[in-house]
């Protein structure tokens, strides 16, 4: 990618009605645009991190058996009025069409995978089974404040599992979580699994939540790492010694990545969705369900990543893997260089612009946030034996010093 011609640039002023961090860095840094309060439009560089987290999560999703679908955005009013959910979800988006007919904008897919599922699973064979989309939500959130951590519409992965009864479930449900704590550990997140309540379903869920200011939910947790409860559930307090002696519970502001949910037979009682047991009885099939934010992914990792230059992405979510720039007259070395990363299969973004000062271009590198700073200059060429390319100077984002490599020991570390 060369920035000369990227569509979206860094802007120096932070937008005045962007109050969170994570709206603020990524706006100033040409990653998104808001459209309206909790709309955000995702430019070149935020459609990379987002693809990138949505692969991690895929790819994890696969693991465990997941099979990937795509279900609808409008959906039918039939069905939410057969949960009762037409009338109780209170961020539910209810659109009327020029024919008077009324739809409900997908907020979540219980209703409608479980009518599809009812045409596929009739038989014990046919469980366990486990689907799951990365696809946009709308929901009529009340405070759409917190820039991409809290949307009105917004990517999910969420994930449906079938199961024949509570003990399958419950070892499916271990499994999830374990393939959970693989995805937030990937993308560069702390994320601390907690304990939720279950809403009216069961008694019991598990959030993952990442200590942040921005969050909108508290956790009571233990610094040693084996207890986290949402304060909205938790009669335990702040201070109370942890049982396995790692001293006293902490209480801290935390957002909500992802959570797992039991679902019971919630949704297959509501559309009479059964199997037939080895005995030929029928029975309602067990659900659970899963959910990743991958905006609200995206923002986390901007609210705990960042210094007072900009965001500092984790290598495996960067829109690229290093942000190369030439100083005065070496522009065709440094073009030379561009294509020789890139044909070794790095991602680059080439900061080509002529004319932009030095300290330009290195506080748009910190502002944008690419793990690896390269910088082609008189003084590193002449450092090798003056070819173009020859020598190159590396720097991580994250600390002051710099190295002086050539190319191929460049392309060796990237690898
Ligand atoms: P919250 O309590 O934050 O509203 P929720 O309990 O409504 O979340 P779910 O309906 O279970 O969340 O959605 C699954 C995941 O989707 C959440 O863990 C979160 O990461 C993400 N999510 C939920 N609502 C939003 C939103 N408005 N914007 C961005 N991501 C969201
Ligand atoms: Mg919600």
């Amino acid at each position: 990618m060369r920035y000369s011609k990227l569509f979206g640039k860094t802007i120096k002023k932070i937008p005045k009605d962007e109050v969170s961090k994570n709206a603020q860095l990524l706006t100033k840094a040409g990653f998104i645009r808001k459209e309206i309060a909790g709309v955000y439009n995702y430019l070149p560089l935020g459609i990379r991190v987002l693809n990138k987290i949505a692969e991690i999560v895929r790819e994890e999703m696969n693991a465990i058996g997941g099979q990937e679908l795509l279900l609808s955005s409008l959906q039918n009013k039939e069905s939410w009025e057969k949960t009762g959910r037409w009338k109780s979800f209170d961020a539910l988006f209810k659109l009327t069409s020029i024919l008077d007919s009324q739809y409900p904008l997908g907020p979540t897919h219980e209703e409608v995978i479980v009518p599809i599922a009812k045409q596929f699973i009739s038989s014990y064979k046919d469980l366990p089974i486990s689907v799951y989309q990365i696809q946009t939500k709308f929901r009529d959130e009340k405070r759409a404040k917190s820039g991409i951590l809290r949307g009105r519409e917004f990517l999910m992965k969420d994930l449906y599992s079938f199961h024949r009864d509570e003990k399958d479930f419950e070892s499916f449900y271990e499994k999830a979580k374990s393939a959970y704590k693989k995805v937030f550990a990937r993308v560069g997140l702390e994320a601390i699994e907690t304990q939720a309540g279950g809403g009216a379903f069961s008694k019991f869920s598990h959030e993952y939540q990442v200590i942040a200011e921005a969050g909108e939910d508290e956790i009571i947790y233990c610094p040693g790492g084996d207890f986290s409860a949402n304060v909205a559930i938790s009669p335990v307090k702040e201070g109370k010694q942890c049982d396995l002696g790692h001293g006293s519970l902490k209480r801290a502001k935390a957002i909500e990545v992802g959570n797992i949910f039991p679902l019971k037979t919630r949704f297959s009682d509501a559309f009479g969705l059964t199997y037939k047991n080895k005995e030929g009885k029928d029975v309602p099939v067990v659900m659970g369900c899963y959910g990743i934010g991958i905006n609200r992914v995206m923002g986390a990792i901007v609210e705990v990543h960042y210094d007072d230059k900009g965001i500092v992405w984790p290598s495996s979510v960067a829109p690229c893997n290093v942000h190369l720039i030439h100083l005065e007259g070496v522009a065709n070395a440094t073009f030379e260089v561009y294509k020789k990363l890139q044909k070794a299969g790095v991602e680059v973004l080439y900061d080509d612009r002529e004319n932009v000062s030095a300290g330009e271009k290195f506080a748009d590198v910190d502002l944008i946030g690419i793990p690896i700073r390269l910088v082609v200059s008189q003084k590193t060429l002449r450092q090798g034996s003056g070819q173009a390319g020859d020598k190159i100077e590396w720097k991580n984002r994250k600390d002051s010093k710099t190295e002086l490599l050539n190319l191929d020991q460049v392309i060796k570390r990237l690898a």
